[in-house]
């Protein structure tokens, strides 16, 4: 197979970075799509003193017209894609914790939800041209909401606001109404849960590392033909403190 073409949003830091750092190691020429020029330049430098083929990619998941010339840029140089990571994300940072204004739900639905879905719009006919190709929605165990009624959980313990979680919840829809729509195709999608990470999204409050998280990404834009299509997998986080991965529930 010619080198894999992975797509990473929000890749000038954090898991987004560290995933494009992990597939760039497997040989994969990964494109970051950060919304800032400086920060997307510094973010490639870095890569590409590592060995990989990095290229930056101007590319706000809120700017419909940024998007359609992220994806004009790639149908000109590469004319396929396989791996689109919608790992782009704000949370309490942008939005301060336990603000559940509707202009906060407003702002994060746009950014979690609706940057994701007209990626995966804009980007399709370029992963339709891909023989294996692999869409990675980087959601959160926060999103479930099965783990969230669950008073056995970490969870149940955990404050946070309404805006966060319900647009991970949203964007667990969006993978699983892609991967029931790509269902016969080569085309896997699959929601990931990078876990806990020490990141700026938190604060650096999390217990896991950015690289960490971005296995669990790895792991999914990587998976076999035989690989599962339409599941939440990552992190599973428990109170007895076990590091393991599997599938969550919705
Ligand atoms: P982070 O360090 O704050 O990185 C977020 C990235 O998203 C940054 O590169 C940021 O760019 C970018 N971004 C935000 N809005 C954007 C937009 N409109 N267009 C393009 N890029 C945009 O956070 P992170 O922890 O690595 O988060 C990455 C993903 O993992 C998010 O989807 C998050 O919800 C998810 N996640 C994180 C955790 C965790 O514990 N950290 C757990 C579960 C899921 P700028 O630098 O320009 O702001």
């Amino acid at each position: 197979m010619d080198t894999p073409i992975a797509l990473i949003t929000g890749a000038n830091k954090g898991i987004g970075y560290h995933t494009a750092s992990l597939l760039g190691a497997r040989g994969h020429t990964v494109l970051l799509g950060c919304r800032d020029p400086q920060r997307a330049a510094e973010a490639e430098n870095s890569l590409c003193e590592t060995g990989a083929d990095a290229h930056a990619l101007v590319l706000d998941v809120t700017d419909d017209s940024s998007i359609q010339q992220a994806a004009e840029q790639i149908t000109e140089r590469y004319q396929r894609l396989d791996v689109l990571v919608n790992n782009a994300g704000i949370a309490g940072a942008a939005i301060p914790k336990g603000e559940s204004t509707p202009e906060a739900l407003r702002r994060m639905l746009e950014t979690n939800v609706v940057g994701p879905v007209a990626m995966i719009e804009a980007m399709l006919p370029l992963l339709h041209r891909s023989p294996a190709g692999r869409i990675v929605n980087v959601s959160s165990e926060v999103g479930s909401i099965g783990s969230t009624l669950d008073p056995n959980s970490p969870l149940w313990q955990m404050p946070a606001g309404i805006p966060y979680p319900t647009s991970k919840t949203a964007l667990n829809m969006v993978t699983a109404m892609y991967a029931k729509r790509l269902w016969d195709t080569p085309i896997k999608v699959n929601a990931a849960n990078p876990g806990y990470c020490a990141t700026d999204l938190n604060g650096h409050t999390g217990f896991r590392t950015p690289e960490q998280g971005a296995q669990i990404i790895e792991h999914l834009a990587t998976l076999g033909d035989d690989g599962p299509t339409g599941q939440l997998w990552g992190h599973l986080w428990t109170n007895e403190g076990t590091d393991e991965s599997g599938v969550l529930p919705w």
